[in-house]
């Protein structure tokens, strides 16, 4: 008999689509090269000894501020300083939320397990991400990176939000698309779930939960 009692759920590429898809297109639509925007924040978190992104995912810096620092670090990448204001604009536009996994939220607090929300993501951003699901009605608690100031993968925000659901690790399944973040929830005890695609994340959690 399953103890678990609660399905975390990250945000960005598990209930929308895939994120990396959404930046390709960001990226095509100003003009910017594939993989020079990661190149452009690696130079940058060289330089300044952090990477600006996990800073603006960390409520440290503004988008505006973030979006200044990419612009520098493009610059000399792409030749000229690229317009990057609508970046964030143009993501959640490529962007749509992911049904499948949507229901599997619904489904899980149908069967009486509880819910909660772990994304790392972007202070000014709040608005528009949550009015592409509605967020308050599927998950109990909110737990974003740029508010707690902190982000996955340190393991202080899995276990700030185990302390403010009252769980214990065990009692709790972790989904994210990316492999270093549940990797950290595995370590703590939490029963991680790597989102590869629909099908096979939403068997992996019902099988946990049978
Ligand atoms: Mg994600």
């Amino acid at each position: 008999m399953s103890q678990i009692e609660m399905v975390i759920s990250d945000f960005g590429g598990v209930l929308t689509t895939p994120l990396f898809e959404a930046f390709a297109s960001v990226q095509d639509r100003v003009g910017i090269p594939p993989k020079t925007f990661g190149e452009a924040l690696r130079n940058l978190a060289d330089e300044e000894g952090d990477n600006p992104l996990f800073q603006l995912e960390r409520g440290e810096i503004t988008e505006k501020h973030f979006q200044t620092q990419l612009a520098d670090g493009l610059e000399p990448l792409v030749g000229h300083r690229p317009v990057i204001e609508d970046f964030g604009l143009l993501l959640f536009e490529a962007l749509d939320p992911n049904p499948g996994m949507i229901d599997l939220i619904r489904e899980v607090r149908r069967d009486g397990f509880r819910t909660a929300l772990l994304t790392n993501n972007v202070k000014e951003w709040e608005a528009t991400w949550r009015s592409m699901m509605p967020i308050d009605e599927m998950f109990e608690t909110v737990v974003d990176s740029a508010f707690v100031g902190c982000r996955k993968p340190d393991p202080r925000i899995y276990q700030l939000t185990l302390e403010r659901v009252g769980l214990e690790p065990d009692q709790c399944i972790f989904i994210d698309d990316m492999e270093i973040n549940v990797d950290a929830a595995n370590e703590l005890g939490i029963h991680g779930v790597h989102f590869r695609e629909t099908a096979q994340a939403r068997a992996e959690v019902h099988a946990l939960l049978t």
